[in-house]
């Protein structure tokens, strides 16, 4: 007998029909002789819905306090129905709120993090044989306010709360069948991988492989919670996500990742002086502007170049800040540059195998194209290259590191919302 975490995201339990099939299969689990703890995010677009409605009320943002009031209904609908869909089983069930099931988050609306958790309910409850359910994304702060953990955040719920309780495994359940080598609506020949290390699973959850949010992969190392991530659809066995990894044979990138949200600032004809460096970031930083990329280029005349790069919604904010310490700084001008992406490589066996980056490196130039920016670290390389032809390089990096396939990729449903 093991204690499971299970967590069924949004579009698996999309619709009445998808909650019963959800249903179906927690109570065949739980009937093999598992205990079961059930981690549910809000129906379908529910949260987006939700979101548009108070715009439909004011223009001005509504105060935060009350928006997680308003989103936490979410996720309490889906805990209920399911409780329901798991009753007419004739299973004993129950399902908790976040607050209810003993989930404290620091004190801050819309992003909180977790603090503490008391599961003594939980306990409980599994010892008089129940199912139970908890409601994702959700929490409450030591003064009883209703709080939430950013979007995509029952990911996270689920494996707090398996760290918390011990559960030998947190089954995350998605609408693909495990983490591809890259996205397999990109890829077709995408390889399925059997296992992967968090700090692999954080690279590619940072680069936006959507289908774990990073803080929820970051908790999971920390922790170590043995996660697995597999399809609501069928029984197929997923991928492991584990401290360490097996390597196949012959191959050292284990994924491929691109972000297109991605612009370039440059900061032209800098007076060459220290602190120069540090003036500019702090003031981004100031306007809680993330910063990713930098590159200098070289000095001429006492003169530099700086580019880095930002999400491309912070773009227009970026360059104001910049202009607005122009004449403290002292440089000639700010440019931007957007229809960019980040193409990443990513692979915890590139730390002892050279040439990984050069491959990378000579693929994008055989398509013809040049490359913007670079940045690496032990277990990966990102490039910035023109958007125009992304589909056409992901798919050369994946035959040019052996991972393409001669199957095809299952995809289920509809993509999982963020
Ligand atoms: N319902 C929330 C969202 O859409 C939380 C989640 O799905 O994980 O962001
Ligand atoms: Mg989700």
């Amino acid at each position: 007998m093991s204690l499971k975490v299970m967590k069924f995201g949004g579009s698996s339990v999309g619709d009445p029909e998808r909650m019963k099939r959800v249903a179906s299969r927690i109570v065949e689990t739980q009937r093999a002789g598992d205990q079961c703890v059930v981690v549910v995010s809000a129906m379908g677009d529910t949260t987006d819905d939700l979101i548009d409605l108070t715009k439909q009320i004011s223009d001005v943002a509504p105060p935060a306090r009350e928006m997680d009031m308003l989103l936490t209904t979410g996720e309490q609908v889906s805990v209920a129905l399911l409780s329901m869909a798991i009753h007419s089983l004739g299973q004993s069930v129950v399902s908790y709120t976040g607050w209810q099931a003993g989930m404290y988050t620091e004190a801050v609306h819309g992003k909180a993090r977790i603090t503490d958790i008391q599961p003594k309910r939980i306990f409980d409850a599994l010892e008089q044989g129940n199912v139970v359910i908890v409601a994702g994304f959700q929490g409450m702060t030591e003064d009883g306010e209703i709080t939430t953990l950013g979007r995509g955040g029952s990911d996270t719920t689920a494996v707090a709360l398996a760290a918390a309780i011990k559960a030998d495994v947190c089954e995350i359940f998605t609408d693909v069948d495990g983490i591809y080598s890259t996205d397999p609506r990109v890829v077709k020949c995408a390889r399925k991988l059997p296992e992967i290390t968090y700090d692999e699973m954080l690279e590619l959850a940072n680069l936006g492989a959507a289908v774990l949010h990073p803080r929820a992969v970051e908790y999971a190392k920390n922790y170590n919670v043995l996660l697995v991530v597999r399809s609501s659809f069928n029984h197929n066995a997923g991928t492991n996500v584990k401290e360490e990894a097996a390597m196949e044979q012959g191959i050292v990138v284990r994924g491929i990742a691109s972000d297109k949200n991605v612009a370039r600032i440059s900061i032209l004809g800098v007076a060459e002086k220290p602190g120069q460096l540090a003036k500019v970031f702090t003031a981004l930083a100031a306007a809680q502007i993330d910063v990713d990329i930098i590159v200098q280029s070289g000095v001429l005349n006492g003169l530099a170049d700086f580019s880095f790069t930002v999400a491309l919604s912070d773009k227009e904010r970026a360059v104001r800040v910049l202009e607005g310490i122009q004449s403290e700084v002292g440089f000639r001008e700010v440019t931007s540059q957007e229809n960019l992406v980040k193409v990443s490589i990513v692979g915890a066996g590139m730390v002892s195998t050279p040439g990984v980056a050069a491959k990378m490196f000579e693929v994008i130039s055989e398509l013809g194209l040049s490359i913007n920016m670079v940045s690496t670290s032990e277990i990966k390389t990102s490039c910035v290259i023109d958007s125009g032809r992304l589909n056409e390089v992901i798919q050369a990096l994946h035959t040019a590191y052996g991972l393409d396939t001669d199957q095809q990729a299952f995809v289920g449903g509809p993509a999982e919302r963020r």
